[in-house]
């Protein structure tokens, strides 16, 4: 499906333009005889199947290719070369609401090192791996298990199917003390736009703390390849972290502004002194429902915002509050024991705070299908429910939930979250292997960094809320501690693809939420095509210093060109 193009973008003009005609057949055919035929998909019926996005924008491309090593990502970026096509990297394409697997320009070469997914180097000492970009969180999971589950990788509450390099570069976040992916990569191989290959850390291929300290010597190189255009990763390290003895998940239930100042400045409180190390998630009443049920179909056709009385009857239907924090606790049973302890003494008066230990997990997961097995009717069905009130308030779905998470929290993937980006699709979500862009879903990201006091957070929720009812819209937000200092505050815009007048409206609501949260000096802790084609780069001395590195490593503008305004 060809979505109308409601983003400009002033960028075309200044980029290669793409090929047409002979020019195009042949650059297909060199394409494949580096990759092999059957490694190119340039049928436009494949280019749009893979051009598919989640959001309002989709801009088709040329041909995806599938290199199976660095060398023909290398040959791959020669050609480009010869060939002025611009050339746009994904390790597995799932980067929903903020671009999918799109170019910035129509008619690019879309390059997807899925086929790259070797688990090349596995030091358990040093508790690290070396991966190809390719390989999947599940597939990292499943090899650690193999290996005895000693050690655990973090990971996103995206796709199982995501890929562990790629989203590292785009410095994605997980909830496990090592959930700022970014920090915990060491050792980055790129290919550079010319094809040649490049290691940063200044080391040479045999240095043997070459996956074991980040900074290496001299300038540190890797960030310039992080969220940029300057080379196409091809490897790297990512440090694991030892298995716990002991996990147990907090729940926090907060009700009112007062509440979630509090809690914030609590959670801060706890995470400086490191007693909570996880990255705390905390949903808005909207947000969770959204992974627990679907947007009221007749408000969806109308394409209207839930109205507040029906919202606070959905809330209480399902045992909600208006913000919901989950977290996790690590260490020896003594000092899980104390954290517990501590959190408990700092957070008091300050919600519902709620532990989970493994057994009780377990015991949630038990009674889950206790209720699915009743259908929720007859003796079994109402014990289910008595038992369950001892526990909580909450509803089935949302406790079905509770082993699902403490399973993230150690590093395990789940399809459950990936849900919610169908709550306003007309297609219920399938039991697994879901994939929004495929399946028509709207969904745009923005996630402004904000500092993690109560007084920043209501600041910045009082900037965004009045736009998100100005466009019809509920405000969807979660706001996460990335580290004791900072939080990000993700807002989804959710909208039906297949509704014109919300489609368009989604997209005013991203500018306009854009252009207030820029005007108030916020960051984003990352982008996308969204905001790439929304708002003018800044043209300051650093972007000044990018722009020139792009010119000298990139001249002719192949790799990515725009993608972070480079
Ligand atoms: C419901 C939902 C929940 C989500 N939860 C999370 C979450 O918890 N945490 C999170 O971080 N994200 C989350 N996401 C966003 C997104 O789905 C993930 O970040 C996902 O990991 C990105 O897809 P991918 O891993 O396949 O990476 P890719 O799409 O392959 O890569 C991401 C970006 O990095 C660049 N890139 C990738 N590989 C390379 C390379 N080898 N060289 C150069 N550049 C490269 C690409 O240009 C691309 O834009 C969520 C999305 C949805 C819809």
């Amino acid at each position: 499906m060809q979505h109308a193009h409601s983003f400009s973008n002033d960028l075309n003009g200044t980029l290669p333009r793409p090929q047409t005609g002979a020019h195009a057949n042949r650059l297909v055919e060199e394409l494949a005889a580096i990759v092999g035929p059957e490694h190119v998909a340039a049928e436009p019926d494949c280019c749009a199947l893979h051009s598919r996005t989640t959001e309002p924008d989709s801009r088709a491309c040329q041909a995806v290719v599938f290199p199976a090593s660095a060398e023909e990502v290398s040959a791959v970026m020669r050609l480009a070369q010869r060939h002025r096509v611009a050339v746009w990297p994904f390790s597995r394409g799932n980067n929903w609401g903020y671009g999918t697997k799109n170019a910035l320009q129509r008619d690019a070469i879309i390059l997807v090192l899925q086929r790259m997914d070797r688990i090349v180097e596995f030091d358990p000492q040093l508790a690290y791996v070396v991966v190809e970009p390719g390989v999947t969180q599940q597939q990292l999971y499943d090899f650690l298990a193999e290996q005895g589950g000693h050690l655990m990788a973090d990971c996103t509450d995206s796709t199982p199917f995501g890929s562990v390099l790629g989203n590292a570069l785009e410095r994605g976040y997980g909830y496990t003390p090592y959930g700022d992916h970014f920090a915990h990569l060491c050792g980055l191989e790129v290919v550079l736009p010319d094809g040649r290959l490049l290691r940063t850390g200044g080391a040479q291929e045999r240095c043997p703390t070459r996956y074991t300290h980040k900074w290496g010597s001299g300038p540190a190189l890797e960030g310039l390849f992080s969220q940029g255009n300057l080379g196409v990763a091809v490897k790297a390290g990512i440090w694991l972290h030892p298995r716990p003895e002991r996990v147990v998940l907090f729940t926090l239930d907060v009700e009112g502004e007062a509440q979630l100042h509090a809690a914030i400045d609590a959670l801060r409180g706890l995470a400086l002194a490191g007693t909570v190390q996880s990255h705390v998630h905390m949903a808005n009443a909207l947000q969770t429902l959204s992974l627990v049920c679907r947007y009221p179909p007749d408000l969806r056709e109308r394409g209207t915002a839930i109205p507040p009385g029906r919202l606070q009857d959905m809330k209480r239907s399902y045992g909600l509050s208006d913000w919901g924090a989950v977290g996790g606790i690590y260490g020896t049973a003594g000092e899980v024991r104390a954290r517990q302890r501590a959190i408990a003494r700092a957070l008091r008066g300050g919600g519902d705070l709620r532990f989970f230990d493994e057994r009780e997990v377990a015991r949630a997961g038990r009674l889950v299908k206790m209720w699915q097995r009743s259908s929720g009717r007859g003796m079994l069905g109402a014990a289910a429910k008595a038992i369950k009130r001892q526990v909580t308030r909450k509803d089935f779905a949302l406790v079905a939930l509770l082993p699902e998470m403490y399973g993230v929290l150690q590093g395990q993937p789940t399809w459950s979250v990936l849900r919610s980006a169908y709550f306003k699709s007309a297609l219920a979500p399938p039991a697994d292997n879901l994939d929004p862009a495929r399946d028509g879903c709207g969904l745009m990201w923005l996630a402004p960094a904000i500092p993690m006091t109560g007084d920043h957070a209501r600041k910045a929720l009082d900037l965004v809320a009045p736009l998100f009812e100005a466009h019809d819209f509920n405000l969807s937000a979660c706001l996460t501690m990335m580290n004791p200092r900072t939080l990000f505050l993700l807002l989804g815009i959710f909208y039906d693809p297949l509704h014109g007048g919300e489609r368009e409206r989604a997209s005013q609501l991203y500018r306009a939420l854009h252009a207030e949260l820029a005007a108030h000096g916020y960051q984003h802790y990352r982008g996308g095509i969204p905001a790439w084609t929304c708002a003018a780069g800044a043209r300051d001395a650093a972007a000044g210093v990018l722009a020139g590195m792009k010119e000298r490593l990139d001249p002719a503008g192949i790799l990515a060109p725009g993608r972070y305004h480079i």
